[in-house]
């Protein structure tokens, strides 16, 4: 087990941490390493609540070591530089997501895939290479390598480009593999209107797409329509509904946190279409055969992004002036937000307003 401070770490940092899987985030102060040559300090001025922060909160997935500090969609501005640190400044608006670490020396690391280096550590219940276990944005700064930080693109407020950092990314990335970006006209469909799926809407629809919400929340129809801009609008649980979406859609993109069987979805795609999963319930999702080999059509899933795809993605919502639909709560206010982003009572990402700032 790695030590949870080494002898670098001296800065003291005010945060928030959950200590078991029963218990609530709780203010927690903890170490963080002191800035190293590769690495910026960033002062957190607003961090989105995945629904992966509450899988290791609870841990759903059986991997979480407490105390976990969580949060990896964060905004804030660079406080400090290393003397190797070439693209950043002091005083720069920029972002971190998932990724804090990767070996640099795979065919991964090497052509900008390094979410899929097989040494990746991640923001927070990850294992940095000195050791220590690493600690997310729910707190109010952060050591970064800056390699894994990005710009935010000028006209994008800080508190709504946060869950951009992973919710953007990770819908980007698949929609990119599935040359969503290049051609448009696809009919997509998006399973899940969350965190991920509402910005996987509004890209969509960026992007030139038609794009159809499969959804279990009839209450969010007209929302989707009115303000994401969504074409159509399925309830899952309604079978002529699904009926009538049968084999009509190029793409899906499924989002759903929860396990559900993907037969269904399946059957929603046209003959050789593709079902990109994100979405990662704790347990096995059914998929069955039938569905698959009649339509010749290919499940495969997506691990957030590079950091160049990052990069990308911020860039392009700069360009499209893509941001989130959130709820800013006060740090105070975590468990409750925690609470009803469990109930599917959000719309559509909470951000903790950590800095207490008015808007940069
Ligand atoms: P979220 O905001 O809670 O959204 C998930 C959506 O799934 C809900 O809004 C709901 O949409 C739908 N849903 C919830 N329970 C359901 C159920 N029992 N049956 C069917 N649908 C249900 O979560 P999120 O932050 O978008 O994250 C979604 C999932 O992606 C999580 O499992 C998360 O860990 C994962 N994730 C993966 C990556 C990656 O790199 N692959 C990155 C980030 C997050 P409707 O109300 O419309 O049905
Ligand atoms: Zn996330």
């Amino acid at each position: 087990m790695a030590l949870e401070t080494t002898p670098n770490h001296t800065q003291t940092v005010a945060g928030w941490a959950a200590h078991d899987s029963f218990g609530k985030i709780v203010p927690y102060i903890f170490k963080r390493r002191v800035n190293g040559v590769n690495d910026v300090s960033i002062k957190v001025m607003y961090c989105g609540i995945c629904h992966t922060d509450l899988h290791f909160i609870n841990n759903d997935w059986g991997i979480t070591m407490y105390p976990v500090v969580p949060g990896h969609e964060i905004t804030g501005v660079i406080t400090k530089v290393g003397s190797n640190v070439k693209n950043f400044k002091i005083g720069d608006r920029v972002g971190v997501g998932c990724l804090a670490a990767s070996c640099l020396e795979c065919e991964f690391c090497k052509n900008s895939q390094e979410n899929y280096c097989d040494q990746i550590q991640f923001t927070y219940n990850g294992i940095f290479w000195d050791g220590s276990i690493t600690y997310g944005g729910y707190s109010d700064m952060l050591v970064a390598d800056h390699r894994y930080v990005v710009h935010v693109p000028d006209n994008l407020p800080m508190d709504t480009a946060a869950p951009l950092l992973c919710a953007g990314v990770t819908v980007f990335t698949p929609m990119k593999d599935c040359q969503l970006l290049e051609s448009p006209g696809k009919k997509v469909g998006v399973v899940g209107l969350g965190g991920l799926g509402h910005v996987a809407v509004k890209m969509a629809k960026a992007f030139g797409h038609n794009v159809t919400v499969i959804s279990t929340s009839p209450s969010k129809e007209n929302e989707a329509k009115q303000r994401l801009g969504a074409d159509s609008f399925i309830v899952s649980t309604n079978d002529e509904q699904m009926q009538r979406g049968k084999r009509t859609l190029d793409v899906i993109l499924d989002t759903v946190s929860a396990q559900h069987s993907l037969g269904p979805v399946l059957e929603l795609l046209k003959v050789n279409g593709t079902l990109a999963v994100v979405g990662a319930p704790d347990r096995p999702m059914e998929l069955p055969s039938f569905p698959l080999i009649f339509g010749k059509r290919s499940v495969k899933g997506s691990m957030t992004g590079s950091m160049k795809e990052t990069q990308e993605m911020m860039d392009v919502c700069g360009k499209h002036n893509i941001t989130c639909d959130v709820e800013l709560i006060k740090p105070d206010q975590i468990n409750q937000a925690l609470d009803r982003l469990a109930r599917n009572d959000v719309r559509y990402r909470f951000v903790i307003d950590i800095a207490g700032s008015s808007k940069l």
